[in-house]
C-alpha cells in the first residue's frame, strides 16, 4: 500500500454524503475554534492506525490468513513539502466502503456531543481522543483530508472531505492495493511546520513513543557520491526527475558500489546526492519489560498518556512482576478523573490490554479485572498464555483467573498508596468512591478490604470525610454499633428526626447519601466486629441506663391503648404502631423494617422508570410508626383517646399525624390531594372560617375548598371545633 503513487491511481464515480449533524456540528468547532496545540491531530491519527494494527493482528491469531494481504504490520508518516500534504500509513484492518460512511461521518458517537458539551464548559481540544471522535482533529491542520482505505472484505475505496458538512466516497480503481488505510492531509496554509522532519519527530517522541508498531518517518538524506565527468550530467537528469514524482524513492546502496566498481577506470568527480529512506522513531523498549528502578515518573507518565490519550498524568502507578508457578508482568495506572462514560451500561471498556510475550492480544479482555475496577488503566504481559487464544479460551483459562486475582490484589495496594496522602486520595475518591462501593456490592473476597477505602461525611465530621476506621476511634465507651443514615442529600439526613435523638445521646452517624450506599451497605453489614445500624429502621437500641429504660417501659404501658387505636385507623398503611426511643422534638417517624427497603431505598426505585412496578407491592418499604412518649401532641391525643376512643376527630389528627411524618422521614406521599385537603382544613380552623362561609365557596379549585369538591375524610364534618382543642 504505500508504494502507491497519487497520480497513478484512477478513480470511481464518486457519491456524495452528507455528515451527520453533530458530526458537522464538531468539525466546524474544531476547524474554527482558536487553538495553538493542533500537534495533537498526529497522535490521534497514529493511534486510530496503532488500533487498526492491533485488530489485524488478533484476527490473524486466529486465522493467520488474515494476513496474506501483507504480513509487516508497521506505521508510516511521509512530509511531502512539493505537495503540502502529510499521510499517514499503516498496514492495519482497513476499512470496507461501510465501514468509511459510519465510522467516518455518517453514525454519531455518544462522545460527539459529549465533547462539545466539555468545549463549551472549557475543556481542552487536546482531551478528543476521550470522547472516542479523535480522528476529526486532523481538521486542526488540514482543509483537506482524503482517506483510502482496503480492508481484508472489501475493495479499496477513498474517503475525502474538506468539512462544510460533506463527504465523497468513490471506489480505487487501476491499482491493486494491499490492505491498510493512508491518510493523506492536505495541509493548511499555515500549518507547514508539520512537514519539517525535526517537528514531526519531536511530536511522534511526545506523543506516541510507546506505540507498539514501528513508527517510521520518510526522512531527507544526502550522500557523497563518486561519478565520472560524462556520468554527471545523467545524474543530475535522473535527479530531476525523482523530484517530480510526489513520492520520493529509496535508493538502494549495494547497487550504488555495484556501478561504482564499474566507472573505476573513468576519471571521478564526487558529489552530493539526495535519497530519502525511512527512519524509526519509537525504537524504545517497553516500558512494562524494564526495571522499574531505571523509569522514571515522567516516562511513567508519557506511558500512560500514549495508552490512554489521557492529557494529564496518571494519578498513581503500579509496576509489578508476579513469578513462580505463573509469570508476567504488569502496569496499572489509576487515572485522575473518571472518564465521562464510565457508568455508561453495554459500553465495553478496554482499559487493560493483555500481551503475551510482548506481543499484543487484545485491550478489551472482560475477565482480566472486574467491573468495579473498569477504571483502572494499564498493560499485562503474560509469558504463559498461548499466543493464539481466543476470548472464549480466555474465558476458562486458569492462568487468567490468577492473573485477575493478582491484579485485584494489587489495586487494593495501589488504593493504600494513594490514601498515604489525605487530599490525592480526596481526590480520588470523589472520582472513584462510587465503583469502591460499587465492588462492595460484588466482590466478596476484598469486602473487607474495600471497606476500609470508604468514606463518609458524618453527624460530627464536618466538611472532611471519614473513614470507618476512624469513625470507630471515636465510639463512645458503651455503643456497640455504628449508627447511619441514608437519604438524598447531606442536609436531608443531617436536620432529619431519626438523627436527633442518637445525636443528642452523644454517638456520631454516618451520612450515606451516594444511591449506591444502600446497596453497598447491604453488603457490608459489620464493620471491625460492629454491627451497621441504620436510624431509620426498627430495632434501633441506643445503650441507655437503667432510669431510662424504666422511664421508657412505663411510657410504653401508658400508650399502648393509643397505638392500638392508631393502628385500627391506619390499617394496612403501617406494620404497627410502637413507642420509640428515638425522638427528641418530632412527634413521631416512619421508620422501616430491617430487611425492606429504607425511604431512601423506595424514592431511589421509584424513580427508575423503567422497572418492572410489581415488585414495588411486595418490596416497598414495610412501615412502623413510631411515637414520641414525651411529645406534648403524642400525651394529648393519649388523653382524648383515653376519653373517648371514638372521638371522630381522632381519626383525623392521625391521618394527619401519619402523613406529615411520612413526609419528614423522607417518603412521598401516594395521595397528595387529600392531605392537602386536610391541610387546608387545618388552615380554616385556624382562621376561625366556617365550613359554612360562603365567601369561601368561591374556590380556585387547587385547594378543593368547598365542601362538595373536598375529599371525603375520616372523620366528620363537626370535627371542627374537637380538633381545635387539640393545638
Ligand atoms: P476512535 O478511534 O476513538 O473510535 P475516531 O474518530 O478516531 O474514533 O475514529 C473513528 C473510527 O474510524 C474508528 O473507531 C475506526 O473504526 C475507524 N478508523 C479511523 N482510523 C482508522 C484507521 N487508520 N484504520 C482503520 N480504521 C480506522
Amino acid at each position: 500500500m504505500p508504494e502507491i503513487e497519487s497520480q497513478q491511481i484512477e478513480e470511481g464515480e464518486a457519491e456524495t454524503f452528507a455528515f451527520q449533524a453533530e458530526i458537522a456540528q464538531l468539525m466546524s468547532l474544531i476547524i474554527n475554534t482558536f487553538y495553538s496545540n493542533k500537534e495533537i491531530f498526529l497522535r490521534e491519527l497514529i493511534s486510530n492506525s496503532s488500533d487498526a494494527l492491533d485488530k489485524i493482528r488478533y484476527e490473524s491469531l486466529t486465522d493467520p490468513s488474515k494476513l496474506d494481504s501483507g504480513k509487516d504490520l508497521y506505521i508510516q508518516i511521509i512530509p511531502n513539502k512539493e505537495q503540502n500534504t502529510l499521510t499517514i500509513v499503516d498496514t492495519g484492518v482497513g476499512m470496507t466502503k461501510a465501514d468509511l460512511v459510519n465510522n467516518l461521518g455518517t453514525i454519531a458517537k455518544s462522545g460527539t456531543k459529549a465533547f462539545m458539551e466539555a468545549l463549551q464548559a472549557g475543556a481542552d481540544i487536546s482531551m478528543i481522543g476521550q470522547f472516542g471522535v479523535g480522528f476529526y482533529s486532523a481538521y486542526l491542520v488540514a482543509d483537506k483530508v482524503t482517506v483510502m482505505s482496503k480492508h481484508n472484505d472489501d475493495e479499496a475505496y477513498i474517503w475525502e472531505s474538506s468539512a462544510g458538512g460533506s463527504f465523497t466516497i468513490r471506489p480505487l480503481t487501476g491499482e491493486q492495493l494491499s490492505r491498510g488505510t493512508r491518510i493523506t492531509l492536505h495541509m493548511k496554509e499555515d500549518q507547514a511546520e508539520y512537514l519539517e522532519e525535526k517537528r514531526l519527530k519531536e511530536v511522534v517522541k511526545k506523543h506516541s513513543q510507546f506505540i507498539g508498531y514501528p513508527i517510521s518517518l520518510l526522512v531527507q538524506k544526502q550522500r557523497d557520491k563518486e561519478v565520472s565527468d560524462d556520468e554527471e550530467e545523467e545524474e543530475k537528469k535522473e535527479e530531476d526527475k525523482d523530484e517530480e514524482k510526489d513520492k520520493p524513492k529509496v535508493e538502494d546502496l549495494d547497487e550504488d558500489e555495484d556501478d561504482d566498481s564499474k566507472k573505476d577506470k573513468k576519471k571521478k568527480k564526487t558529489i552530493k546526492e539526495n535519497y530519502t529512506e525511512f527512519e524509526e522513531l519509537n525504537k524504545t523498549k517497553p516500558l512494562w519489560t524494564r526495571n522499574p528502578d531505571d523509569i522514571s515518573q515522567e516516562e511513567y507518565g508519557e506511558f500512560y498518556k500514549s495508552l490512554t490519550n489521557d492529557w494529564e498524568d496518571h494519578l498513581a502507578v503500579k509496576h509489578f512482576s508476579v513469578e513462580g508457578q505463573l509469570e508476567f508482568r504488569a502496569l496499572l495506572f489509576v487515572p485522575k478523573r473518571a472518564p465521562f462514560d464510565l457508568f455508561e451500561n453495554r459500553k465495553k471498556r478496554n482499559n487493560i490490554k493483555l500481551y503475551v510475550r510482548r506481543v499484543f492480544i487484545m485491550d478489551n479482555c472482560e475477565d482480566l479485572i472486574p467491573e468495579y475496577l473498569n477504571f483502572i488503566r494499564g498493560v499485562v504481559d503474560s509469558e504463559d498464555l498461548p499466543l493464539n487464544i481466543s476470548r472464549e479460551m480466555l474465558q476458562q483459562s486458569k492462568i487468567l483467573k490468577v492473573i485477575r486475582k493478582n491484579l485485584v490484589k494489587k489495586c487494593m495496594e495501589l488504593f493504600d498508596d494513594i490514601a498515604e496522602d489525605k487530599d490525592n486520595y480526596k481526590k480520588f475518591y470523589e472520582q472513584f468512591g462510587k465503583n469502591l462501593k460499587l465492588g462492595m456490592h460484588e466482590d466478596t473476597t476484598n469486602r473487607k478490604k474495600l471497606a476500609d477505602f470508604l468514606r463518609y461525611h458524618t453527624s460530627t465530621s464536618g466538611d472532611e470525610m471519614s473513614s470507618l476506621k476512624e469513625y470507630v476511634s471515636r465510639m463512645k465507651e458503651n455503643q456497640k454499633d455504628i449508627y447511619y443514615i441514608t437519604g438524598e442529600s447531606r442536609e436531608a439526613v443531617q436536620n432529619s428526626a431519626f438523627v436527633e435523638r442518637v445525636k443528642k445521646r452523644g454517638f456520631e452517624v454516618l451520612y450515606m447519601v451516594d444511591p449506591i450506599d444502600e446497596y453497598a451497605v447491604q453488603q457490608l453489614k459489620e464493620y471491625d466486629g460492629k454491627t451497621l445500624v441504620c436510624v431509620t429502621k426498627e430495632g434501633l437500641q441506643l445503650p441507655e441506663d437503667e432510669e431510662e429504660k424504666k422511664r421508657f417501659e412505663e411510657a410504653k404501658a401508658e400508650l399502648e391503648g393509643l397505638c392500638k387505636v392508631m393502628k385500627e385507623i391506619l390499617d394496612k398503611k403501617v406494620e404497627k404502631v410502637v413507642v420509640s426511643n428515638r425522638l427528641v422534638s418530632s412527634p413521631c417517624c416512619i421508620v422501616t423494617s430491617q430487611y425492606g427497603w429504607s425511604a431512601n431505598m423506595e424514592r431511589i426505585m421509584k424513580a427508575q422508570a423503567l422497572r418492572d412496578t410489581s415488585t414495588m407491592g411486595y418490596m416497598a418499604a414495610k412501615k412502623h410508626l413510631e411515637i414520641n412518649p414525651d411529645h406534648q401532641i403524642i400525651r394529648s391525643l393519649s388523653e382524648k383517646v383515653k376519653a373517648d376512643k371514638n372521638d371522630k376527630s381522632v381519626k383525623d389528627l392521625v391521618m394527619l399525624l401519619f402523613e406529615t411524618s411520612l413526609l419528614a422521614s423522607g417518603f412521598s406521599l401516594e395521595d397528595n390531594v387529600t392531605h392537602s385537603a386536610r391541610i387546608y382544613r387545618m388552615i380554616k380552623l385556624g382562621l376561625g372560617i366556617d365550613d359554612d362561609d360562603s365567601a369561601m365557596a368561591t374556590d380556585d379549585g387547587a385547594g378543593g375548598d368547598t365542601s362538595e369538591e373536598m375529599p371525603p375524610l375520616e372523620g366528620d364534618d363537626d370535627d371542627a371545633s374537637k380538633m381545635e382543642e387539640v393545638d
